[in-house]
Order: C-alpha cells, then sequence, then structure tokens
C-alpha cells in the first residue's frame, strides 16, 4: 500500500523547545524530513546555514518571494522567515512526512493551501518555564526576550485554530507523542479511500466465488 506524505505543521511559542522536539524526531524515525526554512534573522551562536536555516538578506529573501519559491512566508519580530517549496514538494511525492516549525500567519496560510496538513502546537508545561527557558538560551538581550514573551500572549490566542496540543515537559514523551498523533492521522478512513475501495472490490469477487 502506497503510503502518501504528511505536511505537520509545529507551531509554539518561541523557547518552547519544539526545535529540540522535532530534531529529535526526525533523528529517530526516518519517516520524517524536517523542511529548513530561509530567514532574514542573523545566525545565533552554533547555528550554521542550511541546517539550522538558509540565512538571506532582505534582497535575496525579497526574490525568493517574487520567484514564487516560498509555499509562505511571515514577519516575526522584524525578520522574514518562509518555506521552501520544492523540497516540501519532493519530499512529500516520496511519501515522506514533512515538518513544518513555524509561527502562526505561516502555519494559517498553509492550511489554506493544504487543507489535510496536521496543526500541532507545542505547549510549555507552565508560563514560568517557558520564560526561565528563553532566559536560559542566553543569546538574546532583555529586550528581545520582553518582545518574544508577548508575542506569545498574542499567539496563545490562535492555539484553537490547532488541532492538537503537545505539552513539552518530558522530551522523548513529548516527541513519542507528536508520533503517535501523526500514525493515527495516516490511518485516517478519508486518506485511505484508495485502499477501502481496493478491499471492497476484492470481497465482491470473493462474495460472487470469483
Ligand atoms: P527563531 O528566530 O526563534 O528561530 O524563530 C522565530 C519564529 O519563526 C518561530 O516561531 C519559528 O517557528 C518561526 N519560523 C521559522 N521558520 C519559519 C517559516 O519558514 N515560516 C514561518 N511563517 N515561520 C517560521
Amino acid at each position: 500500500m502506497n503510503r502518501k506524505g504528511i505536511l505537520v505543521v509545529v507551531s509554539g511559542f518561541s523557547g518552547v523547545g519544539k526545535g529540540t522536539l522535532m530534531k529529535l524526531l526526525t533523528e529517530r524515525y526516518s519517516q520524517y524530513a524536517l523542511s529548513i526554512s530561509a530567514t532574514t534573522r542573523k545566525p545565533r551562536p552554533g547555528e550554521v546555514d542550511g541546517r539550522e536555516y538558509f540565512f538571506k538578506s532582505r534582497e535575496e529573501f525579497e526574490g525568493l518571494i517574487a520567484a514564487d519559491q516560498l509555499i509562505e512566508y511571515a514577519s516575526y519580530c522584524d525578520n522574514y522567515y518562509g518555506t521552501p517549496r520544492e523540497y516540501v514538494e519532493t519530499q512529500m511525492a516520496e511519501g515522506r512526512d514533512v515538518i513544518l516549525e513555524i509561527e502562526i500567519q505561516g502555519a494559517l496560510k498553509v492550511r489554506e493551501q493544504y487543507p489535510d496538513a496536521l496543526l500541532l502546537f507545542v505547549m510549555p508545561p507552565d508560563a514560568g518555564t517557558l520564560e526561565k527557558r528563553l532566559r536560559d538560551r542566553g543569546s538574546e538581550d532583555e529586550e528581545v526576550i520582553r518582545r518574544r514573551l508577548a508575542r506569545a500572549v498574542e499567539e496563545s490566542e490562535y492555539a484553537p485554530e490547532y488541532e492538537y496540543m503537545i505539552i513539552n515537559d518530558d522530551l522523548e514523551q513529548s516527541m513519542e507523542n507528536v508520533h503517535r498523533l501523526i500514525e493515527s492521522q495516516h490511518n485516517k478512513i478519508n486518506r485511505n479511500m484508495d485502499f477501502v475501495k481496493e478491499i471492497q472490490s476484492e470481497l465482491k469477487d470473493i462474495a460472487k466465488g470469483e
């Protein structure tokens, strides 16, 4: 049976650990492909061009928009972020589940284009933990942290647009939860109508004694 790839959109507040979660998931299970976004944000210490992001100048990014090479893009805390189209389409055609770790405006645009996409929202166990994780990252100044927390308040308004939440408390357990949710999505009847029809036709033949 040919399994079609699912587009999985994962959002969550800055600092919630969704990047680490998705990295673990994609390392553990080979069915997943993690899309690498383009951004105009400067690399953080340790980030490598082409691994965490494709780091672009504003002009380069606007060139990608003009050439329709992005599925979606959004402006987040004064920088552009966008999902390159080609990788997503190739991987899905090859049957892999593609993970987009993107913010909310982008997630909603993806859902318009891919109504079958699975939208997951990663939550911290509590608000204090989120603040601590943002500070512990140590790569941003106080002003940036404050803006990211304010943004989290705005983003929480959109959580009801998503289908499932994942509480990122224990990393390993959260990763397995994500995996299970995606597997369940694969088993939805309306994604498997070709298989249902095939069984139905075989059953008819058997019932007729052919
Ligand atoms: P960060 O600067 O912390 O790496 O990312 C900031 C926000 O941008 C995060 O919420 C992240 O999920 C989101 N983001 C990353 N890549 C994309 C993308 O391609 N499109 C959109 N819309 N958001 C993205």
